[in-house]
C-alpha cells in the first residue's frame, strides 16, 4: 500500500502517519525527519538544508528527492509505506510517480489533511518533540504526564526550532504557494481522500484513515482477481 499524507504544517500527518504505521505495518517516512537526522548528524545533505529549514522554506528538490528516493529504495518499503511531507511540490510529486513506475507500482491513497488556519498555529505553537524518540506531545491538548519528560521513554522534549511563531507563518505561505496545487493534481488522478482534521479525536481519524486504506485494498484485490 503506497500512501501519501498530503495537508498544511500542523494538520496532524505526523501522528497519523505513526498510527498507521503501526496498525499496518508499513514503515512511516517523514521527509522533515530524514531532513532533520541529516541536520543533526552533520551530513552534507544536512549542512545544505539547514538554513532553508530554519527559516521554514522548502528545501530544493534534489535534496530531498535524493533523501527518499534512497529510502523508498529499502527493502522494508516493498510492501508500501506512509510518505508525510513528501512531495511537496509538483515536481516532486511528478519524480514521486517516475520513481514508483521504475519499481512497477503506483500510489494507491493521498489522504488530504484539512485544517483551518487557527487550528494549524494554534497546534504547531504549542507542540513539543521529544528530543529521543521523537514523540509528539501538545503543551495543552496532548500534555505528557510528567512536565517537560516523554512518557514513552523518559527524554527530554523540545520545540521544534521552525515552531516560532514567525516561521510557523512562513510555513504556511509557502504551503499555500508551493504545495496546495497538488490537491488537485492527485484529484485529477482520482486517489484523492479528504480528511477533516481540525478533529482532535486522533482514534476517530485513525479509525476513518484505516477503513479507507483496508476498502481500497479490497477493491485492489477484487480488480486483480478480475472481479468489477
Ligand atoms: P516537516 O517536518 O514536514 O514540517 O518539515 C520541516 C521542514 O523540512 C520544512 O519546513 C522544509 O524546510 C523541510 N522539508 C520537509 N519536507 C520537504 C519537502 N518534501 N520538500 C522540501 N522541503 C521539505
Amino acid at each position: 500500500m503506497m500512501i501519501v499524507f498530503l495537508g498544511p504544517p500542523g494538520a496532524g500527518k505526523g501522528t497519523q502517519a505513526e498510527a498507521i504505521s503501526k496498525g499496518k505495518n508499513i514503515p512511516h517516512i517523514s521527509s522533515g525527519n530524514l531532513l532533520r537526522e541529516a541536520v543533526e548528524d552533520g551530513t552534507e545533505t544536512g549542512i545544505k538544508a539547514r538554513h532553508y529549514i530554519e527559516k521554514g522554506l522548502l528545501v530544493p528538490d534534489q535534496i530531498v528527492v535524493d533523501i527518499i528516493e534512497d529510502r523508498i529504495l529499502k527493502n522494508d518499503c516493498k510492501a508500501g509505506f506512509v510518505l508525510d511531507g513528501f512531495p511537496r511540490t509538483l515536481s516532486q510529486a511528478k519524480v514521486l510517480d517516475e520513481m514508483l513506475r521504475n519499481l512497477g507500482n503506483t500510489l494507491d491513497i493521498v489522504f488530504y489533511f484539512s485544517v483551518s488556519k487557527e487550528s494549524v498555529v494554534q497546534r504547531l505553537s504549542g507542540r513539543l518533540i521529544c528530543g529521543a524518540c521523537g514523540a509528539n506531545y501538545h503543551k495543552i491538548y496532548v500534555p505528557s504526564s510528567k512536565d517537560g519528560l516523554c512518557d514513552k521513554c523518559g527524554g527530554k522534549l523540545n520545540q521544534r526550532a521552525d515552531d516560532k511563531p514567525e516561521t510557523i507563518l512562513e510555513r504556511l505561505r509557502v504551503y499555500h504557494e508551493q504545495t496546495e496545487g497538488l490537491i488537485d493534481y492527485y484529484e485529477k488522478s482520482g486517489i484523492l481522500r479528504e480528511i477533516s482534521s481540525d478533529d482532535r479525536r486522533v482514534e476517530m481519524i485513525t479509525k476513518k484513515i484505516s477503513d479507507t486504506i483496508d476498502n481500497t485494498l479490497q477493491k485492489k484485490s477484487l480488480i486483480g482477481r478480475g472481479v468489477n
